[in-house]
């Protein structure tokens, strides 16, 4: 994953200096939380969450921990460490499967999000789990997202149930509920509902998922974002979640030249964990989500 490659450097770059350094004095660390805050804020972290982030950072890093430690420096950056994984959510979340089948998958986002792609690399993931997830085409609203979704489950070798072409004038409300209903009678432990979504966030499209939310009860509602969105991101984020209340993020194009911002900030702004990350535009390219791991790679 080719990201957070500019932030990463930066942190690295001030941890550098600050390892130079033995007993750190409040003006060390101010300066290296100083640092911090504009690479934060360069990446395109939103500012709520840089304030809230280095207001503990700095905390923690003026307290006993730091003073008392063997190593002070070494100690910082194991605050920046533990910090980074709590606001990307702290523990590994996994997806929540219904304890009577079929689980019910609804995705959400913007369109150009990579929901219909996501969608199938799902499909994939959960196959090789032993799954045998049904893709339902709910999109009714762009004319190609129809066939774009049975393109993408035929590559995934995923069952689909699209009666409508997609020419705006089906009912993608009763579609979702319908396709709940024929993977119940197929047995279908799974079914992944993709909806419409437009450039920009839109009442009337916001209505609708939360109509199919309503009509289809998902076990999970999936909010897919592009990673390369920058600061939009929090917004975007919020105004879904106060739309259909999502259960969960997808970060989509994280292999792309994103400054990653985005990523740093949904999960901290919308309290909703991230558990999954589409890392490329090939149906294997999805990666669940461990805030661990993550804050590792952005420090490494
Ligand atoms: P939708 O409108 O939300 O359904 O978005 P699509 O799934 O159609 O994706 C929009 C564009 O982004 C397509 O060209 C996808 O190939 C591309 N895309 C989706 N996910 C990824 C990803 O993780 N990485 C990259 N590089 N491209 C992606």
């Amino acid at each position: 994953m080719a990201t957070f490659g500019t932030l990463s450097d930066r942190l690295t770059e001030t941890f550098r200096n600050l390892r130079k350094k033995g007993q750190l004095t409040p003006a060390d660390v101010d300066g290296t939380v100083r640092e911090i805050r504009r690479a934060l804020l360069d990446a395109d972290v939103a500012l709520p969450v840089v304030k809230e982030f280095t207001a503990k950072v700095r905390e923690r890093a003026l307290g006993d921990e730091v003073s008392k430690a063997l190593n002070p420096a070494q100690q910082v950056v194991q605050i920046v460490n533990e910090e980074l994984v709590a606001i990307l959510g702290g523990e590994q979340r996994r997806l929540q499967f219904a304890k009577n089948p079929p689980t019910v998958i609804m995705l959400a986002g913007l369109q150009g999000s990579g929901k219909t792609t996501f969608a199938g690399k799902l499909a994939r993931m959960l196959e090789k789990d032993g799954h045998t997830p049904l893709l339902v085409a709910a999109d009714l609203q762009r004319p190609n997202a129809v066939n774009q979704l049975q393109v993408v489950a035929e590559r995934a070798g995923a069952a689909i149930y699209a009666p409508e072409p997609g020419n705006g004038t089906g009912d993608p409300v009763k579609v979702a509920k319908d396709g709940v209903d024929v993977a119940r009678r197929q047995q279908h432990d799974i079914v992944i509902i993709d909806t419409a979504g437009r450039l920009g966030v839109d009442a009337e499209l916001m209505k609708q998922a939360a109509d199919i939310r309503k009509a289809t009860d998902p076990d999970e509602v999936l909010f897919v974002i592009d990673a390369m969105i920058g600061q939009d991101a929090v917004n975007t984020a919020k105004a879904f979640q106060d739309g259909v209340d999502f259960t969960g993020v997808v970060l989509s194009k994280l292999d792309g030249d994103a400054r990653g911002g985005a990523a740093l900030s949904v999960a901290s702004v919308t309290g909703r964990p991230i558990i999954f990350a589409s890392t490329g535009e090939g149906l294997d390219d999805l990666e669940a989500f461990h805030p661990d791991r993550m804050a590792s790679r952005i420090l490494d």
